[in-house]
């Protein structure tokens, strides 16, 4: 048993046309088929400024002047993720200045 995808009449297996509609069933099988394929969208969100975001943190912690260089660099990017990421940086950045100062301090 099938289903008409056009009318949704309940028709044989070996059925061809749509006894109640008469629509080409070859044809919705064939026009089915190209939509359903799997669109490959192409993860560049995910992975986008990926070095620049570990840069930031790992040269933040370094020397704060590479993080707060690196976060405004991504802060300036198109990408949500670089610019949210920027944000930490900064903190971070700020954060490891603001200990090494009061360890010198000391
Ligand atoms: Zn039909």
């Amino acid at each position: 048993m099938k289903i008409c995808p056009n009318c949704g009449e309940q028709l044989a297996d070996e059925a061809i046309f749509c006894k109640s509609c008469g629509v080409n069933l070859d044809d919705f099988v064939v026009g089915k088929e190209t939509p359903a394929a799997p669109q490959y969208i192409p993860p560049v969100e995910e992975n986008d400024h990926k070095i620049a975001i570990i840069l930031g943190y790992v040269g933040g912690f370094i020397w704060p002047i590479i993080g707060l260089i690196v976060a405004i660099y991504l802060l300036t990017r198109d990408s949500e993720k670089a610019k949210k990421h920027g944000k930490y940086v900064i903190l971070f950045s700020l954060f490891i200045w603001v200990v090494s100062l009061l360890i010198m301090n000391r």
